[in-house]
């Protein structure tokens, strides 16, 4: 029988520049491309499920419909497929996530067993997380110098895509693809070329990237993060592509914000959804049930606050929200409405088809106050002045806020008498919300910065 290996796909649905998957070409006659339907998936929210099942779907239909799928425990799955197929090893892209890498410890001691090793290979990163120390060893604390040192241990050019001999569904039973999602969100760039062309179509703009992507209403910014995410294209491939100028190196920054990021969360797991800096675990927010109703009023975006309501329906209809809205809603929530920044992650990794662990609750973290930034306390920001900033025209808020949408320039921002019955009134007084935040944040020494 010819050597067959296992190449179980997860965060890394492409096959061009997949080391893992080079690697098991290269060890076995035949590879099993598998997927796992896992029982925990069924936490994740809707769109992010949507987008990993169109993301899936492109994968089988570019090897020729050959993925095998199968629901179930990786454990139990993993142990018991290489068992049917006489696996001589299973190969993936190692996992740097904390739910990943305990599922990772159990499958391969399931393996172990049946004297399967399970291969870990490259990562969904261009340095894996753990890597980038500082001389003594230890970690680094702040981005600037994680940055530093991250770009100059540097990358592999990335490679094409390898010579595999599929032996997958059509030889092999299969439970089917994970069960069907509905949702109305586009999933248009869930496939790996698609990701591919929207990286093209961007790339003569990275230039402008400094100067557009704080803006909301232009397309200043890539949209690849739910590709990156789902691996349909890995960071290498975007920074093989970069040169250097002011715009690509910003560009280049904000990949490098993901993997520090990733780098923070794997060093101190705990604060996926614990403050990072455990003396802001003093600070008093409000979770009673008037605080609840103030969430449930941001969530669907009715605050008052146009720019803050923009973003939140931005979220809801497109599963995407603008990196500069994600801020301000964010600094809503934990500055002017008191909540657990908790709060607020929970709702965009239910929303976001880019629901990133690690992205997610340090760029809450970041707004709260309580992360890796060195000085959050200077950092309320003032919704209003932010969107005459922004969104100067009001764009934005127009495309987003259909109540406002016939008010014209930047009076949307602040319609005053303007603001039609169908639109609410500010929920809250930012000025005096902003008093009550600083001295909450003075209550535990922050203000002394
Ligand atoms: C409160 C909050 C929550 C966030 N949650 C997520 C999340 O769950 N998943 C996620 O991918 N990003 C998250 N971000 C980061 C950022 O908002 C998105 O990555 C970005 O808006 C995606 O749009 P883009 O692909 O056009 O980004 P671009 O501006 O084109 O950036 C290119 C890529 O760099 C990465 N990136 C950019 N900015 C950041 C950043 N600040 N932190 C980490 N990575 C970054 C993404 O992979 C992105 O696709 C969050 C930011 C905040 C403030």
């Amino acid at each position: 029988m010819s050597r067959t290996v296992v190449m179980w796909f997860r965060r890394d649905l492409r096959l061009a520049d997949h080391r893992a998957l080079e690697a098991a070409a290269a060890d076995g006659a035949r590879v099993v491309p598998l997927f796992v339907v896992d029982p925990a998936f069924a936490v994740s929210g809707a769109p992010r499920k949507a987008f990993m099942a169109a993301a899936l779907q492109s994968l089988d239909e570019a090897m020729g419909g050959e993925l095998v799928y199968r629901h179930g425990n990786p454990s139990t799955v993993l142990a018991s497929l290489a068992a049917e197929v006489g696996a001589a090893a299973v190969y993936v892209t190692a996992d740097h996530g904390c739910y990943g890498q305990s599922r990772d410890a159990a499958v391969a001691a399931a393996l172990s067993t049946i004297g399967v090793p399970l291969v870990a290979i490259d990562s969904n990163y261009a340095v894996a997380p753990g890597t980038v120390k500082k001389g003594d060893g230890t970690p680094y604390a702040v981005f600037t110098p994680f940055c530093k040192v991250w770009r100059a241990r540097g990358w592999d050019a990335p490679r094409a895509e390898s010579d595999v001999r599929w032996w997958g569904a059509t030889h092999l039973p299969c439970d089917g693809p994970p069960p069907v999602v509905n949702t109305t969100i586009s999933l248009s760039g869930a496939s790996e070329d698609a990701a591919h062309e929207q990286w093209q179509e961007f790339l003569p703009h990275v230039q402008d990237y400094r100067d557009r992507r704080d803006l909301p209403a232009v397309d200043g910014t890539s949209r690849l993060s739910a590709a990156v995410r789902w691996g349909l294209v890995h960071p290498r491939q975007l920074l093989a592509d970069l040169e250097p100028s002011p715009g690509h190196d910003t560009f280049g920054n904000e990949l490098g914000w993901r993997e520090f990021y990733a780098d923070v969360l794997y060093r101190r797991p705990e604060s996926a959804w614990r403050n990072l800096n455990r003396k802001m675990d003093a600070m008093p927010v409000d979770d009673d049930a008037a605080a609840r109703a103030r969430f449930e009023r941001w969530a669907v975006g009715t605050t008052g606050y146009p720019i803050i309501d923009a973003g939140m329906r931005q979220l809801a209809a497109t599963g995407w929200m603008h990196n500069r809205v994600r801020m301000l809603v964010g600094s809503f929530l934990v500055k002017d409405l008191h909540l657990p920044w908790q709060w607020g992650a929970r709702h965009f990794l239910r929303h976001l088809i880019d629901g990133d662990l690690a992205s997610n609750s340090h760029g809450w973290q970041w707004v709260a106050g309580t992360g890796t930034d060195a000085s959050p306390y200077f950092r309320i920001f003032n919704p209003t002045t932010q969107a005459l900033r922004f969104d100067s025209d009001g764009g934005y808020v127009r495309r987003w806020v259909p109540e406002l949408a016939h008010l014209s320039g930047s009076t949307v921002h602040d319609p005053g008498l303007l603001r039609p019955a169908s639109y609410p009134d500010p929920m809250v007084d930012h000025a005096a919300e902003r008093d009550e935040a600083m001295a909450r944040y003075r209550s535990v020494g922050s203000g002394s910065r």
